[in-house]
């Protein structure tokens, strides 16, 4: 339930409400909108605290409690900003860089071939969620210092993973969004703490999550005080041998349906091959993404990592010019 306090409720009163929702053992949030205060009960028993809430000093009205993700918090949808970008409106930011930050030569070169090319962002793992502990794990706190320098000589706005909740500060110090990796949706301690920090969320759907399950991993962060999610189609597991992941597509125009929240795609690491990334890429922006995230990489044979699945600079660049003929013709732009 959602209980509406008078508009000039003191802050007792709230502590109250608060107080009698947690008491109850139900989880207690406190959101200002629409010139109300309103305090949610979510949890097991939630629903049937209506009573008892309505009669509490201050309520003006329980309502039934809707999730924070959910379309109907704001039907309009929400729009994320970070940086000057905007994720959310009609103009389509395209989100481009490497896999993992490897050296100063190679991000500052992709960050300067992929804006020259109209990315609006550069994104780049400094801290890599690698399946085999041999592999590259990326270059951590000199992979954000070389983000910063990245960023700085480009003037576009960095993306970047956050593995540990430990981390988020460290990483959010650099980033001007923070990417939550597939294989990371469901560490509620990090979705908790990237929600208790200021900085935007990318939030990406986990390798064979469900909608109602990557929607529940965002209600963490929201519910944590964090306005600013982004969700990301990058593919699930199937039986499918043709490309590393099943690009999900109708999960764009779904979760549209469902959440206000801005829903971007990821056809890099769905295809994991280059060859099928343009493609995808086009049908995620026709379906309605509201950006992209696409790997390229200034030598793919030599990358670190995901280096099949990365672009060269001019074959992002050709793809570029085709992804403002799809966005015109779904009343979009490129940024
Ligand atoms: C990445 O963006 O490089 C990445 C590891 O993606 P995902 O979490 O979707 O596998
Ligand atoms: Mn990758």
């Amino acid at each position: 339930v959602i209980a509406v306090l008078d508009r000039e409720a003191p802050a007792s009163v709230r502590a109250a409400v608060v107080q009698a929702i947690e008491a109850a053992g139900c989880a207690a949030v406190v959101s200002e909108a629409d010139g109300e205060c309103r305090v949610a009960a979510f949890g097991e028993g939630a629903a049937a605290l209506a009573p008892l809430v309505s009669t509490l000093p201050g309520v003006r009205e329980v309502r039934p409690a809707v999730p924070l993700a959910a379309r109907e918090q704001h039907p309009e949808g929400t729009r994320v900003r970070f940086g000057d970008v905007e994720i959310g409106g009609p103009v389509v930011p395209i989100i481009a860089g490497p896999c993992s930050v490897e050296d100063r030569e190679q991000i500052l070169a992709v960050a300067r071939a992929v804006r020259g090319a109209g990315a609006s962002a550069l994104r780049g793992g400094a801290y890599k969620p690698r399946t085999s502990p041999y592999a590259f794990q990326g270059l951590g706190e000199a992979g954000l210092e070389l983000l910063a320098e990245a960023r700085a000589a480009t003037g576009l706005p960095v993306v970047t993973e956050v593995l540990a909740p430990e981390d988020v500060a460290r990483v959010a110090a650099t980033a001007d969004m923070l990417q939550i990796g597939a294989r990371n949706m469901q560490n509620f301690a990090l979705l908790r703490a990237a929600g208790e920090q200021a900085k935007p969320v990318l939030l990406k759907r986990g390798l064979a999550a469900t909608l109602d399950e990557l929607l529940d991993a965002a209600e963490y962060i929201l519910a944590a005080g964090n306005p600013n999610v982004v969700l990301c189609e990058r593919g699930v597991r199937t039986f499918g041998q043709h490309a590393r992941n099943t690009f999900d597509v109708a999960a764009i125009p779904a979760l549209k349906l469902r959440t206000h929240l801005p829903v971007i795609a990821d056809p890099s690491h769905a295809a994991g091959r280059r060859d099928l990334v343009p493609a995808l890429a086009r049908a995620a922006l026709a379906a309605g993404a509201d950006a992209l995230l696409i790997e390229v990489h200034p030598a793919p044979e030599r990358a670190r990592s995901d280096g099949p699945q990365s672009l060269t600079p001019a074959a992002f660049a050709a793809l570029m010019v085709e992804l403002a003929r799809v966005a015109a013709a779904v009343g979009k732009r490129l940024a």
